[in-house]
Formats: structure tokens, C-alpha cells, sequence
């Protein structure tokens, strides 16, 4: 009898692990020491620009013909998407990652993400990588997305990622704020998209020790900051550097952002 029921229990957990949607081979390293350059451009609001607009609005904002201009010029010239977590398993594993990848990121799930970028994305066949603040998602909050939205775009094959429950700073919190923070919107992510979620992007790019630590501890496999750069290692993994694009970047500025010479 009791053999029977751990039978069934081992049964049970190998059905789910097949079932699972989570991203495969990506637990594990080889233990070999990678760095590879790929360029993850962070976006905020795809949008036209409010009229009222004032210049931090300005700069977060890339006006969507200006965005379709990006698109177009990735198209080009042979980028191809790939999600974080094609990243993180060329990182530990040494899978091939086309020859030139990009990611492309979207930050706190306004609702012209829904409106522009997904559509726009599904023209040329590209896939996205979207940090949502689940507490805005749960409140109904005018001009973000909804769980409905949530859901289609990660049915699509966008990634849908935490950026906390209420995008405030995780600087000096204590244990109980940072998990509530970041395992909750991790959980309710998972919760209506029905996908393992295991990438996070820091509110405002703030973090510290402490933040860290409990990122690790959540088994968060890979954590965006605002930090500049395109250079990712094996180990650095809760500390990756994005390309910020600013408001009014046109097709020749997205050019010089991914030639990557500002940075030196
Ligand atoms: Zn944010």
C-alpha cells in the first residue's frame, strides 16, 4: 500500500514536470565560464506623446511609427529576438544563439505595450520580454494592462516577467517587504499566465545586497538592472546591464546604440 502511494506520487510529479511550461535545460550549468555580448534594449512607453508631456515623459517615450522604424531597421539587418532565457541557457549550457540576437524590454506594463508594441512585434515575427507591476495589473489601473491582456501576449510567446507588485524601490527593505514584492508578483504572473516566470527587472534599477540575496534565494535565474552595457557572463546572473533607448531615438540612433562604441 505504501509503496503504491509513492508510486503515485512519483508518477504525479514526473506528469507535471512533463506538463510543465517552464523553459527546459536552463536549471543547469556545465560549469564552464561564458561571457557573451547581446544587446538588451530597455524601452518604457511605446506611444504618441501626450501633450502635456514633460521631459521625463519625453525620454521614456518612443512614438510608435519611430518604434516600427526600429523594428524594421532589426529586420534588415539579420537581428533576430531571442528571450532572456535563451540568453541564460547559452550562458550556462553553450547553446547556439543566432548570430546577431538582441532583446528587446519592456518596463512597467503600460497598456500601449498591448496596443502598439505586441502588434507591431507580431509584424516582423519578433518576440518581447514584458516587466509587469502585478499590483497595478490587480488594481485595474487606467492606462496599464489587464490580467486579459497579460495572458493573450504570454499565449503569444512574449515574455511576461515580474517588476514587483508596486514598483517601489528595493533599497533598504527589510526580508518580509523584498519577498512580498518580488515573489508575490512572480506569483501572481504565474498565477494567470499559467508559465514559469524566472527573470526580474529591479523597479527604478535599484537594488542592494540584501535584494540580492533574496533574488537568489527566490531562484530568480536572471535579474535586469539600468546599469549600460551589453556584456553578460555566467555569473552575472542578478546583475545584467540593458541599452536604455531614449524618447526621439530614430533607426540611425538604435544603429549607434547597438554598435555599442558609446560605451568605451
Ligand atoms: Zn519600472
Amino acid at each position: 500500500m505504501r509503496i503504491r502511494k509513492w508510486l503515485l506520487l512519483f508518477l504525479f510529479v514526473v506528469f507535471v514536470e512533463a506538463h510543465s511550461t517552464y523553459p527546459q535545460d536552463t536549471f543547469y550549468s556545465d560549469g564552464t565560464l561564458r561571457r557573451i555580448r547581446v544587446p538588451i534594449l530597455m524601452y518604457h512607453y511605446i506611444s504618441p506623446l501626450p501633450e502635456d508631456a514633460d521631459d521625463v515623459r519625453i525620454d521614456l517615450t518612443v512614438e510608435p511609427d519611430l518604434f516600427r522604424e526600429h523594428l524594421q531597421y532589426l529586420h534588415d539587418n539579420s537581428y533576430q529576438t531571442i528571450s532572456l532565457y535563451d540568453l541564460n541557457a547559452a550562458l550556462l549550457m553553450g547553446t547556439p544563439l543566432p548570430d546577431k540576437p538582441v532583446i528587446l524590454t519592456f518596463d512597467d506594463s503600460y497598456s500601449d505595450h498591448y496596443t502598439y508594441v505586441y502588434p507591431l512585434l507580431r509584424d516582423f515575427d519578433f518576440t518581447g520580454t514584458f516587466f509587469v507591476i502585478t499590483g497595478l495589473v490587480d488594481a485595474g489601473a487606467p492606462g496599464y494592462l489587464d490580467w486579459t491582456q497579460v495572458q493573450e501576449m504570454a499565449e503569444a510567446g512574449m515574455s511576461m516577467e515580474p517588476h514587483t507588485k508596486s514598483h517601489q524601490s528595493l533599497t533598504e527593505r527589510d526580508y518580509d517587504f523584498l519577498v512580498y514584492e518580488m515573489l508575490g508578483s512572480r506569483e501572481s504572473l504565474a498565477g494567470h499566465t499559467g508559465q514559469g516566470t524566472h527573470m526580474f527587472s529591479y523597479p527604478a534599477g535599484r537594488y542592494d545586497d540584501a535584494t540580492l540575496a533574496v533574488a537568489g534565494q527566490l531562484g530568480i535565474w536572471r535579474a535586469v538592472t539600468t546599469e549600460a552595457g551589453m556584456l553578460h557572463t555566467t555569473d552575472n546572473m542578478l546583475e545584467m546591464p540593458r541599452v536604455r533607448v531614449h524618447g526621439g531615438t530614430n533607426a540611425a540612433g538604435l544603429a549607434y546604440l547597438l554598435k555599442g562604441d558609446w560605451l568605451n
